[in-house]
């Protein structure tokens, strides 16, 4: 693991036939590979398209239906206003160091990380990173040349673009989906009739430029990501725990990291809060993604919840906690749970011309003093000519926020960085007692943020499996049904008429239920057994002359097989992928069976036969 910083080969090796399975099966490979590919870019092939849209799909069923959150579609290109007032024009850097001799880029706090027994290098500032890779004479990984004189730069890692002709309107590819939710908050909160807590998800494309994309789908430069957007009034909502007080899990704080004898904690989501390990809203999160990763077949021996440092955490986050899932050895972080305070919509509440606050009515109208102001234009007017407006508005804030200041014969305020003293006896200041109803507040954002490539990578990684059948090697995924992009395979024994249509015929009704079914006739029945198995196909049938001999062909219409609106008969065999044994199961009961099988109604080791 890296947290010791050993990779076994083994482990690698994992790795290796993966990514080979994946490009032989149509799960993923590099994109454009008919123009020599390009770094960080896959294409999902039918399988792995399958399997990615199962994730998906099971994420929405989870984390927008089930919790009863909006989902929204929104643009990947957006234009640069958004990201000014988002902050990542300014600050969504990664650190970059260029070979001298192969020109080759690569992430500085990578080189450090993977070479040293640094672990948190991207929480280091530039001039200590540099500082390491001199004093451990650190190389370039390519060509081995020595990378101790090179500086190390920041790099803005999200792609611009033109929105239009010529260059007059900027825009960038979204780096995160979340701003899309964010800039659309004030028509979001109509939806949601103004009461907080609500909560808007989306599942899209993002796009980083990451200056090393590597380990397959693992950090890619265009990805998916499932993110939840849960707007709260911090004072006054709180998770209900109940549903999750009992989930085990493995937790990784701060704290134990920075410890010299740290380690994980072994505890419950309601040992955590009580303990304060755990904020409420994160550890509701936390408890509900770990059963939702298990259900998907995620390996719980093989996942933790770590916490970020204070130097690791985005520029938006005051906490966050990363799903990590174990790949090779090294510790892969496959979702963020933020606390993003009211960073996002304050800051495009000071940006845009829009407002991103909600009107909280108290339980009951509140008396309150307030400082104003009722200027006497007779006097400003004259004095200040256009700017009189400005000085007005520069009077109600200072009121507002130091009503100390107008105690004396006059008051200071500062105008377009120019300052004025105004007699206090023309501001018309008082203290006057208000009754409100209620107040504008910033929401602050809870985020739980799903990597879907990198959970579809950890699914597979997870489900690889290699044994013995019959003295011949096998290599299978043990992919859960709810994930598995094909689940079942049906064959004819061997190259005959009737045995085919009576397996097209399995395939149709099949079908018919909704299931996903592929139909193999090509090469012998093993090899189409090691096919499926390699896919994850957690069952096949197999249709023989028993099948065929069972059934009453002589056209009562009972147990006729084959013809349009016959009824199938016989029975045929059905092999679950996991342990390899065979059923045989009538094929009237065929359909309804696998169904059962694919919900988790029956077990394999419950049927007959
Ligand atoms: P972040 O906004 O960096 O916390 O990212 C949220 C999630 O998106 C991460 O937990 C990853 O699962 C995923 N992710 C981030 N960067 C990449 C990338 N370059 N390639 C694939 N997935 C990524």
């Amino acid at each position: 693991m890296s947290d010791d910083g050993t990779t076994s080969t083994d482990d690698a090796r994992t790795s290796e036939q993966l990514v080979e399975l994946a490009k032989r099966r149509g799960y993923f490979f590099q994109a454009s590979g008919a123009y020599g590919g390009v770094g960080g870019f896959y294409t999902f092939g039918p399988q792995g398209a399958a399997l990615k849209g199962n994730v998906e799909d099971a994420w929405r069923e989870r984390f927008a239906v089930a919790e009863g959150n909006m989902e929204i579609d929104a643009p990947t290109i957006m234009p640069e206003p958004v990201f000014e007032a988002s902050g990542h024009l300014d600050t969504f850097d990664d650190m970059l160091v260029e070979c001298p001799d192969c020109g080759e880029s690569h992430r500085a706090d990578h080189v450090v990380e993977d070479n040293t027994e640094y672990e948190d290098a991207e929480g280091l500032p530039i001039p200590e990173v540099e500082e390491i890779i001199a004093e451990y004479e650190l190389v370039c990984p390519a060509c081995g040349a020595g990378l101790a004189d090179q500086a190390v730069e920041t790099f803005n890692l999200m792609f611009a673009t033109n929105i239009g002709p010529g260059d007059a309107q900027p825009g960038y590819l979204r780096p995160e989906t979340a701003q899309g939710i964010f800039v659309e908050f004030p028509r979001l909160k109509e939806y949601a009739r103004n009461q907080l807590p609500f909560g808007v998800t989306q599942i899209g494309r993002a796009y980083r430029n990451e200056i090393s994309p590597r380990r397959s789908i693992i950090r890619t430069r265009e990805f998916t990501q499932a993110e939840l957007e849960l707007f709260i009034d911090p004072e006054d909502d709180e998770p209900d725990l109940s549903a999750v007080t009992d989930v085990d899990v493995t937790l990784y704080p701060a704290s134990e990291q920075e410890a010299a004898d740290g380690g994980h904690v072994e505890t419950t989501i309601g040992d955590a809060v009580n303990d304060g390990v755990l904020q409420p809203w994160i550890a509701y999160y936390l408890g509900v993604a770990r059963e939702w990763y298990a259900s998907l077949g995620v390996d719980m021996d093989r996942f933790r919840y770590r916490q970020h440092l204070a130097g690791e955490r985005s520029h938006y986050a005051s906490d966050c906690w990363d799903a990590e899932a174990e790949i090779d050895g090294n510790w892969i972080e496959i979702a963020g749970f933020s606390d993003r305070g009211a960073y996002d919509l304050s800051k495009h509440d000071e940006y845009s011309e829009d407002r991103f606050t909600v009107f909280q009515q108290y339980d009951e109208p509140r008396t309150v003093e307030r400082a104003v102001v009722d200027p006497d234009m007779s006097y400003l007017g004259p004095e200040f000519g256009g700017d009189a407006q400005a000085v007005v508005d520069a009077l109600e804030t200072k009121a507002e926020r130091d009503r100390a200041a107008f105690a004396g014969e006059s008051v200071e305020i500062e105008v377009d960085g120019e300052t004025h003293e105004i007699p206090v006896a023309k501001t018309g200041f008082a203290v006057e007692e208000q009754t409100e109803a209620g107040e504008h507040i910033v929401p602050h954002v809870i985020e739980p943020s799903f990597g879907v490539d990198r959970l579809v990578y950890t699914v597979c990684h997870h489900a690889y499996r290699e044994d013995e059948v019959d003295g011949e090697e096998r290599t299978y995924l043990a992919l859960e049904p709810e994930v598995a992009p094909t689940f079942v395979g049906v064959f004819p024994l061997q190259s005959d008429d009737e045995l085919e249509t009576r397996a097209r015929d399995i395939v149709d009704e099949l079908r018919a239920v909704g299931l996903s079914v592929t139909y193999d006739d090509s090469g012998n029945i093993g090899r189409r057994y090691r096919r499926q198995d390699e896919i994850g196909t957690p069952y096949c049938v197999t249709v023989d002359y028993e099948t065929v001999e069972g059934s009453d062909a002589s056209g009562d219409g009972r147990n006729g097989a084959g013809g349009d609106g016959e009824t199938l008969s016989g029975t045929v065999t059905l092999r679950e992928r996991d342990s390899t044994a065979q059923k045989r199961v009538a094929i009237d009961d065929l359909a309804v069976t696998i169904e059962a099988l694919r919900t988790g109604e029956l077990t394999f080791d419950e049927l007959d036969g």
